[in-house]
């Protein structure tokens, strides 16, 4: 069954997708936003006052401060940054005051809201039930082949002293293999970081369909997730254009959607 669920308010079409409760503890919210929330990025040419002012209409509809939203630059990369109560806010009113270079954030800070941007790739949430600590992952294919899951779980374990046997996780919204089709050089890659069963189906000589979602649940797996505390979307960004952007199927020209990850204080 589908973890992440339409959040509907009258006649409208949603806007929020809500991980439900097997995705995530009692007190913490996670999601993902649609098109229909309009695109939450900055650096796609958009208006900058109009991002910003969606972002402030998603916050209240979260029912969080829009003092909260932190978010980071992405650059596809495997850095992990630690995020502190001073952090707060960065990068929601502009691109200067973003973290730089940084795929995965993590924090065991009350009434932060973790936020990153996606036109296909993986939004990867994470959530330690022990210590309460919070992780949120970027992985595109390149994200994923330098291991961002590994490299989240291992901040934590440095950090908060996270066991990955205690830990939720889940795999959101995404491109599914149905609609990513990729050419050797990242067959290579994935050859190289995992067991390609289930994650690479050939289509010809040299390219093959490729499993994100799988590929991310495997590495989730090898990290010392248990399967069953992971949740898998089946939503398809490629499919469903009229509820997602995908950057594959608009030809690169499209919006961003975003996913959030944080916990309250009260
Ligand atoms: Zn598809």
């Amino acid at each position: 069954m589908e973890p992440f669920k339409p959040l509907v308010m009258e006649g409208e079409q949603a806007e929020l997708l809500l991980l439900d409760n097997r995705g995530i503890g009692a007190g913490v919210t996670a999601g993902f936003t649609t098109r229909h929330a309009g695109n939450t990025a900055l650096h796609v040419g958009d208006d900058a006052a109009a991002v910003v002012g969606r972002r402030r209409h998603i916050a209240n509809r979260l029912g969080w401060d829009y003092t909260a939203w932190t978010c980071a630059e992405q650059i596809h990369g495997s850095s992990v940054h630690i995020v502190r109560k001073q952090d707060a806010g960065r990068g929601s009113l502009d691109r200067g005051s973003a973290i730089p270079d940084t795929d995965a954030m993590i924090t065991d800070e009350s009434d932060i809201l973790l936020v990153q941007y996606f036109a296909d790739c993986v939004p990867l949430y994470f959530e330690d039930s022990v210590t309460g600590a919070l992780g949120l992952a970027h992985a595109g294919w390149k994200g994923t082949v330098v291991d961002i899951v590994r490299e989240t779980l291992r901040q934590m374990t440095e950090t908060y002293g996270t066991n990955p046997a205690d830990v939720k996780a889940a795999v959101g919204p995404s491109i599914g293999s149905c609609c990513y089709e990729v050419d050797e050089t990242v067959i290579r890659h994935v050859r190289r970081i995992a067991a390609t069963e289930g994650v690479l189906t050939p289509t010809s000589d040299d390219r093959a369909r490729l499993d994100l979602k799988e590929l991310n649940r495997h590495l989730m797996i090898k990290a010392g997730i248990l399967p069953s505390r992971i949740e898998m979307s089946t939503w398809c960004t490629g499919c469903r254009t009229e509820v997602f952007f995908s950057h594959r199927k608009e030809n690169g020209s499209t919006g961003r959607m975003m996913s959030w990850l944080g916990r309250k204080s009260r």
